[in-house]
């Protein structure tokens, strides 16, 4: 199958200047949702507070496809709008915080800091994401990871998905990772 897959992309794709670039840019208004949250870290920890976050990407690739187009923006946006639709409205909770001791007791989510104070939340109103901080640093890495996972930028020929992860206006993170293409030992067959 690995073979097939090699074979079709070579066909699918035109070939392009080696030092040629597209970069698709996608950020549209709609690419947002309110969030609660607190960084904490060893001796210290924010308030609770929210935000409203933004979210966009980039996609490089060296060539586009026989059908003009590096990737079509509808899978883009559906798979855009799906990630932002999941952080809607709920406390961001990063189990893998050093400083927090999570738990679940019944249908509520406790918190409890460094300093003593408790917090609990109904489970409904958690996303539990496994990281160890909710700063837009680690956000953006983990929003990278759910693009790759929901879109196969590889069989499009893409070779690098850059994610912007904003906060409040005029404070953002941008992540940029290469996809592994088949080259790299993965090739995806949608038959
Ligand atoms: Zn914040």
């Amino acid at each position: 199958m690995a073979a097939l897959g090699q074979k079709r992309k070579a066909e699918e794709f035109v070939a392009a200047e080696e030092q040629e670039k597209y970069s698709l840019v996608v950020r549209k208004a709609d690419f947002k949702f309110n969030a609660a949250h607190f960084c904490a870290y060893k001796g210290f920890r924010e308030k609770l507070h929210g935000h409203n976050y933004k979210l966009g990407v980039r996609l490089e690739s060296s060539s586009y496809g026989a059908d003009g187009y590096i990737l079509d923006f509808c899978p883009v946006k559906k798979a855009i709008r799906a990630i932002c639709s999941t952080f809607n409205e709920r406390f961001l909770c990063p189990v893998h915080s050093d400083v927090l001791k999570i738990t679940k007791k019944n249908k509520n989510i406790e918190l409890v800091t460094e300093d003593g104070s408790f917090f609990s939340f109904p489970e409904d109103d958690v996303l539990m994401l496994p990281l160890k901080h909710t700063t837009v640093e680690e956000l953006s890495s983990y929003v990278w990871s759910l693009v790759t996972e929901k879109l196969d930028l590889a069989q499009r020929g893409i070779d690098t998905l850059e994610v912007t992860v904003e906060e409040t206006p005029g404070q953002q993170c941008c992540y940029r990772r290469r996809v592994k293409t088949g080259a790299e030992g993965v090739v995806q067959n949608d038959e």
